[in-house]
Formats: C-alpha cells, sequence, structure tokens
C-alpha cells in the first residue's frame, strides 16, 4: 500500500530536529533507518503529517568509550555495532545482538536508536539493553534528560520518549561479563519468537552475578530478576537449568500464532538454559 500524504523536512542538526517536533506537534515523526516506521506507514498504522529525517545526523554516529562506560550515537546502524571492534572488546553482548537483528539489509539500514524508540518488544536491541542497565540520553527543548532504560519501555510501541524529544545517545556502563544473546525463529534471520540476552560474571568458576533480559515475552522488554538470583552461585548445568526454571515468577508471556503463553514459557526457559551456558563456555 502507498502511505498517506505527508511533509518532508531533513534535519541537519538535533537542535532543529528538536524544533521541526516541537513544530509538527503530536503528528511528526523522526525517520532514522525507516525499516519499522515505513512498514506501518504503508499499511497506513502510522500516518504521520510531517517526516522529520534524521538520517543524515552524522553527529549520531559514533561508538566511543573511557573508563566507566561505552557511549552510542543513536544513528549508529546494526551493521556497525554488530562490526565494531572497539564494542566486541567493551560490550560484547551488543555485537551479539546486533548480529542476529534481521538481514544484511536490515542490518545496514536500521539504527539502535531507531530499534529502541520504536518499542517493540519483539526487538532484540532492548532486551540487551536493559540486561547492561544502559541509560538513555535524550534530548528536548528543556535540554538533556538521561532515562534508564529500566524505566524507559512502557508498553507496546510506547515508551518515555515525549513526543517532542529526540533518543541522542545510548550509555552502557563496562563491566567484566560474560554474555550472550540467543533467539529462537522459525526460520533464519525472522524476528525472535523469544530472545535472551545473558550477561554472567564468574569468579573461580561460579557465577557471582547474572543479568538477563527477555525480548517478546512481555508487553515490553523484561529482566528475570528471579532468574538472575537464583543464577548466583550456580557452577553446573544442573545449578543453570535449576534457575532457568525460575522464568515462570515473570507471569504468563503473550501468546499469538508462533507460541501459545506455556510454550513460549517453556522456549524462554530452554534458550536462558543455553545462552548462559554459552556466556560460561
Ligand atoms: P525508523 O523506522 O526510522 O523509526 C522507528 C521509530 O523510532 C519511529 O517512530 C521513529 O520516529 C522513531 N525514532 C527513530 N530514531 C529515533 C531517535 N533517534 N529518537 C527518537 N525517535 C526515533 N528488528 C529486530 O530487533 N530484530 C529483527 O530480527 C528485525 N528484523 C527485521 C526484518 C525486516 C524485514 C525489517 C524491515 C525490520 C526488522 N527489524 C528487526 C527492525 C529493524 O531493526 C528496524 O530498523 C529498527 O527496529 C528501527 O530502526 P530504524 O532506524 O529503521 O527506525
Amino acid at each position: 500500500m502507498i502511505p498517506a500524504a505527508f511533509d518532508y523536512e531533513r534535519a541537519t542538526s538535533v537542535e532543529e530536529a528538536v524544533a521541526l517536533l516541537a513544530r509538527g506537534g503530536d503528528d511528526a515523526k523522526l525517520l532514522a533507518g525507516g525499516h519499522s516506521l515505513l512498514p506501518l506507514m504503508r499499511l497506513r498504522l502510522a500516518r504521520p503529517t510531517l517526516l522529520i529525517d534524521i538520517g543524515r545526523l552524522d553527529d549520531l554516529r559514533f561508538i566511543r568509550g573511557d573508563e566507566e562506560s561505552v557511549e552510542i550515537g543513536a544513528l549508529t546502524t546494526h551493521h556497525d555495532l554488530a562490526d565494531s571492534h572497539e564494542l566486541a572488546e567493551a560490550c560484547p553482548l551488543l555485537v551479539q545482538t546486533a548480529s542476529q537483528i534481521g538481514d544484511p539489509q536490515v542490518r545496514h539500514r536500521g539504527t539502535i536508536g531507531g530499534s529502541v524508540a520504536h518499542g517493540d518488544p519483539a526487538s532484540d536491541m532492548p532486551a540487551a539493553l536493559l540486561a547492561l542497565d544502559a541509560d538513555l540520553v535524550l534530548e528536548g527543548p528543556d535540554g538533556s534528560r538521561t532515562v534508564a532504560a529500566a524505566a524507559f519501555f512502557d508498553g507496546p510501541l510506547m515508551t518515555a520518549l515525549g513526543a517532542d524529544e529526540i533518543l541522542a545517545v545510548i550509555r552502557v556502563p563496562r563491566r567484566a561479563r560474560r554474555t550472550a544473546y540467543l533467539k529462537f525463529q522459525r526460520r533464519a534471520q525472522d524476528w525472535a519468537i523469544v530472545g535472551v540476552a545473558a550477561a554472567v560474571r564468574i569468579e573461580d568458576g561460579r557465577i557471582e552475578e547474572a543479568e538477563i533480559g527477555l525480548t517478546n515475552m512481555g508487553p515490553t522488554p523484561l529482566r528475570a530478576a528471579a532468574v538472575e538470583a537464583a543464577l548466583v552461585g550456580a557452577s553446573d548445568a544442573a545449578a543453570v537449568s535449576a534457575a532457568a526454571h525460575e522464568v515462570g515468577a515473570i507471569g504468563t508471556p503473550p501468546g499469538d500464532e508462533n507460541a501459545t503463553p506455556g510454550f513460549r514459557l517453556h522456549i524462554a526457559e530452554v534458550m536462558i538454559r543455553r545462552a548462559v551456558g554459552a556466556a560460561m563456555a
């Protein structure tokens, strides 16, 4: 289908994008890689009257770090994340996650900022950012504010982002973690039916700390807090398996044409076991 008519502006700076958002009000939308927004517009599920193209804001395309954290510009593509040697060293979970998003075309166009701002619980990157305790830096008419990833996702396609704000930077604390992102899908390159982002700190062969993010297990990406607590002290497959069973504490996941709630819970348990096992290996 052809999208409804809209006006188009290309922002040349973050400030201009924010000003254009203020001018367009609730009917304005930012356009980054377009790989989530344009399909919605073609189905007429989204009908913005003003599209503000931020795709050429190169100031928001970077990966840089210091001793405490790694900062990623919102317009960094999934491909650039997957390809980054700096990130592979500082925060391998993001590399592992980005490399499993869609196909090469999607990864070359889609951006980390678009993935996060879109707020789709089936997107892979949000669960990884939750597991990493990332912060999101938003720019608006009153300046910038920082929102923890844990407080950002409100519901399906709903986030803490104001209508006049732009997500500028994703900040991830540096931590000594072994990590893995695994997704269960029907076909290669599909969206996740269930995804698991696992990060563990291991000392003397046992898990001292664990963070587990879940994709597509609720209306927002989730942390599996009961699993994380049960993983502490685990040193073998049996203990990891017992901890994975605690995923039931998240409540009833959604059912759809791909998976009933019960099947989804079962898959999550299996994928947690495998992801933690892969991280520990
Ligand atoms: P856009 O589509 O440009 O924007 C999405 C939304 O975010 C819009 O509402 C826009 O206004 C808003 N937005 C964008 N950038 C900002 C910003 N900086 N600040 C504030 N708001 C902003 N994703 C996965 O996670 N896993 C997959 O397996 C996967 N498979 C895919 C397969 C296909 C065929 C396609 C088309 C997409 C797939 N995606 C998948 C989604 C893809 O990763 C998207 O590109 C991404 O989710 C959105 O990024 P974008 O830059 O394209 O955002």
